[in-house]
């Protein structure tokens, strides 16, 4: 179905400019990193997107090992607790689903309200698609499965496009590896900072590889002789406020506390007063929280 949709009008001396761009750097822990044409910058955080992703994993499985032996034989009647987990199960991934997609919409809407601000006309977004070729074994490949860029920049189009503001999906190939200032090859950061051995520039990865893309154009893939222009004044964003796992600590959610460690066994423990009652694996899954906390 396709269906027409008002685009946003604005005021004079405030519509987006299309001589105006900005650079967009698609990435896990910044989901959008946008370097504008003024040196101002914009970061939106993803670490409580991919805190959500893990928690929900270690969630599931820790589950998952708990009723393995409550499951249903072939042509086997499920029995009644077997058919609460099921309905558990389905309401857990559906908050969980619900959830990121939350923090992703969020996200994109603070590119764009950025960028109106800006005045910024076009966007150029740097297309990774096609690092999801390559194979990177079974760790890597979650991870870029959970970062789920597709939906990062359809959810970024569409809001832009309704703003008034183009999209233009560029070659993003080396702007995160070349160093903005000699132009030379860079070997990859290991952190968040890039800096260049030729000429002792450093700088933030994303917002680099960001004002980069800035640079370049749609199809041709190369580089235009326009400056790149690094971002001197960056704004911080974080996507997912909501999200439990939001601001908390970075134990490892994947590995229980001492206190929890072997104790799930076929005794129920009890669950805690207002907590997700799942026994045994509510305990596990209440480590996430601080107690009395929600
Ligand atoms: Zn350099």
């Amino acid at each position: 179905m396709t269906a027409e949709v008002p685009v946003a009008v604005y005021p004079p001396d405030e519509e987006p400019d299309p001589a105006r761009v900005a650079g967009v750097d698609l990435g896990i822990i910044h989901p959008y990193a946008v370097a504008g044409p003024d040196g101002e910058g914009l970061l939106v955080s993803g670490r409580a997107i991919r805190a959500e992703h893990r928690m929900h994993l270690a969630d599931t499985k820790a589950r998952r090992r708990a009723l393995a032996r409550r499951a249903p034989r072939p042509g086997q009647k499920g029995s009644r607790r077997w058919r609460k987990y099921r309905r558990r199960a389905r309401l857990v991934e559906g908050r969980h689903r619900r959830r990121v997609r939350q923090a992703q919409h969020e996200a994109a809407r603070t590119v764009v309200s950025w960028a109106v601000e800006q005045r910024v006309g076009v966007l150029h977004v740097g297309d990774p698609r096609g690092v999801l070729k390559v194979p990177a074994g079974r760790r890597h490949n979650l991870r870029l499965r959970q970062w789920q860029i597709g939906r990062l920049l359809q959810v970024l189009t569409d809001k832009a496009t309704l703003a008034g503001i183009t999209v233009r999906l560029v070659d993003e190939r080396g702007t995160s590896s070349t160093c903005p200032a000699c132009h030379r090859r860079v070997p990859k950061p290991r952190g968040r900072t890039l800096s260049c051995p030729h000429c002792r520039f450093s700088g933030h990865r994303d917002l680099v590889a960001a004002a980069s893309i800035a640079t370049r154009v749609p199809g041709g893939g190369s580089t235009t002789p326009t400056a790149v222009v690094l971002p001197e004044v960056v704004e911080h964003r974080r996507a997912g406020r909501h999200l439990p796992g939001a601001g908390r600590s970075r134990r490892d959610p994947r590995r229980p506390p001492r206190a929890a460690r072997g104790s799930v066994g076929p005794r129920r423990p009890a669950p805690p007063p207002g907590g997700e009652s799942l026994a045994p694996t509510a305990r596990i899954h209440n480590t996430h929280r601080t107690p009395g906390e929600r």
